[in-house]
């Protein structure tokens, strides 16, 4: 199965896609943990990547449909993946669709962004391994250190009060018209992402195994 989760930031697209990827067997694909590995790296990609995650705006397409296309002909992708966070604009959708990328289904993660505000100032995660986490929604066992790997927990550059309205903005105005675009192709399932991580789970999990009995 090949999904696409897509959503707004702070909608739990990670944590979602990283527990079906899980329960199916298939590889989980963010961007954005590419993009913040590649910058963690200090390469040339991540250096060019870097401004333009500081500041809340998208990366540019030809940047990140290369990291996707090169990482999409690695083996663990063979048996069907969930790309989380890209496509992200409708150019990067247009160039899959004309390369070939395929896509069964499209997960729309909706979520209101009073919500997402919140979400996103109470976001932390470690500084040595990304593990992600949450002040309120999920606490590390004391509230300092990573539960995976004992490292450090940091905010992210971009989980600052004036960077998250700029996501807010850019995903209304360049991401959202996604959800047109799939729809008019049939592939689109929207659901609520409102509740607590678990219970959207459980709304996800069954939204997902519906679309497959479908294909
Ligand atoms: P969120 O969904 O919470 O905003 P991500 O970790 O998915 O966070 O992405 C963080 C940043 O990485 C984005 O704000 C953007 O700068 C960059 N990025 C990730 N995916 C893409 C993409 N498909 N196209 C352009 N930029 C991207
Ligand atoms: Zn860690």
């Amino acid at each position: 199965m090949k999904l696409i989760f897509l959503g707004p930031p702070g909608a739990g697209k990670g944590t979602q896609a990283e527990r079906i990827a899980a329960r199916y067997g298939l590889a989980h694909i963010s961007t954005g943990d590419m993009l913040r590995a590649e910058l963690r790296a200090g390469t040339p990609l991540g250096q060019q990547a870097q401004g333009y995650m500081n500041r809340g705006e998208l990366v540019p397409d030809d940047i990140v449909v290369e990291l996707v296309r090169v990482r999409l002909g690695e083996e663990d992708c063979q048996n069907g993946y969930i790309l989380d966070g890209f496509p992200r604009t409708l150019t990067q959708a247009q160039i899959m669709d004309e390369t070939s990328i395929d896509v069964d289904v499209v997960l729309n993660i909706e979520v209101a962004d009073e919500k997402l505000v919140e979400r996103l100032s109470g976001r932390r995660e470690c500084k040595s391994c990304g593990a992600a986490y949450h002040v309120l929604y999920h606490p590390t066992h004391d509230g300092k250190t990573c539960d995976e790997c004992g490292g450090e927990l940091v905010t992210r550059s971009d989980d600052v009060p004036e960077v998250i309205r700029k996501r807010l903005v850019v995903y209304h105005r360049q991401t959202e018209p996604l959800k047109e675009y799939y729809r008019k192709q049939g592939k689109l399932t929207t659901v609520q992402g409102q509740e607590e991580l678990a219970e959207t789970t459980r709304i996800v999990l069954s939204a997902v195994a519906e679309a497959e009995a479908k294909l």
